[in-house]
């Protein structure tokens, strides 16, 4: 096992081992990792453990971003008054004891195409700054998650916008605490730039944004007071969850059929948008 230092400590590693043909696990949080080396669906490999590596726990703010080191837990962000969207889905995640543990990076590292964190990145077109022995590389949270990790790589950190309007993220699951989302939403507003961004998941094969349902949005919110009629709010969840049918869609699920599936995401997106744009808001962001 490797216990890197720093970023090109964990870079060298990783390139030795893969050099000298080993195959490599990082291990942040271990909340997904473990499991899977005890059930043994991962085979056994050299293990280089990140928790040490204390520029990847670094969060901070910009004058219009927001970054976040890949070694950030769930626990860190759940009370970032700067992040209120960021916070509200790290909330959600697990439990207690998973959020303490279970890390930004780790998220991505999974890329489980329900997972809360990437529903929220997607709407929040975060970038994912990445680190290998060939340098640092920048790249979406859209082409991240269709084309992965190069080989050698490590993702150092994610980079959002600072919020400019209310966020929300919300889940429907088994049950509320330590299970995955069936369906989630997150919901973005921005009132600088006069648009809404709105990502859903456990509908198609992974994050997927209600790209016609934003632009009614844009269309019909009076960005003098950043409301809209509950009628607008109805119109939004009607349009995302024909957006959702349309999408490529995840494997089917017996126990919870696909058009129950786009329904609940319509119905979560007119939630959300209720939440941030309704004549009554409670907002979550100023
Ligand atoms: C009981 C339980 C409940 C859970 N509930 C939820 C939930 O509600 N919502 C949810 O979204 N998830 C949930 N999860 C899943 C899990 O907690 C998350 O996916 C978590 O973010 C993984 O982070 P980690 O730090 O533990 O990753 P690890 O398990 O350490 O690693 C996960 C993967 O990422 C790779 N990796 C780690 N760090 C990096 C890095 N810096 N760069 C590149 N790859 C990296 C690892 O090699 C591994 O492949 C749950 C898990 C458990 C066990």
């Amino acid at each position: 096992m490797h216990r890197p230092r720093t970023v090109g400590e964990a870079v060298g590693a990783l390139t030795a081992e893969a050099g000298a043909g080993r195959r490599v696990w990082l291990l942040a949080g271990g909340t997904d990792l473990v499991p899977a080396l005890r059930a043994g669906s991962r085979e056994p490999a050299v293990i280089v453990a990140l928790r040490r590596v204390l520029e990847l726990r670094a969060r901070g703010a910009g004058a219009d971003t927001l970054t976040v080191g890949a070694g950030v837990t769930y626990a860190e962000l759940a009370g970032w008054s700067l992040a209120p969207g960021l916070a509200a889905t790290s909330r959600v995640v697990g439990s207690v004891q998973i959020r303490n543990c279970a890390t930004v990076g780790g998220a991505l590292g999974s890329a489980n195409p329900r997972g809360d964190l990437l529903t929220f990145l997607t709407a929040a077109e975060a970038e994912i700054l990445l680190a290998s022995a060939r340098g640092p590389r920048t790249t979406g949270i859209a082409a991240f998650l269709r084309d992965g990790l190069e080989p050698g790589e490590l993702v150092t950190a994610v980079r959002i916008a600072r919020p400019s309007g209310p966020q929300t993220y919300l889940k429907i699951g088994g049950r509320q605490a330590a299970f995955p989302a069936l369906v989630s939403c997150a919901f973005l507003v921005d009132r600088v730039r006069q648009r809404v961004c709105c990502a859903v998941s456990g509908v198609a094969a992974g994050p997927w944004r209600v790209t016609e349902a934003e632009l009614l949005a844009g269309e019909e919110v009076d960005w003098s007071t950043g409301t809209a009629s509950p009628a607008v709010a109805r119109r939004f969840g009607e349009l995302a969850a024909e957006v959702l049918r349309a999408a490529p869609p995840l494997p089917e699920d017996p126990r919870h059929p696909a058009d129950y599936r786009a329904h609940a995401g319509g119905v979560l997106a007119a939630r959300a948008f209720a939440r941030c744009l309704g004549p009554a808001r409670h907002e979550e962001a100023a």
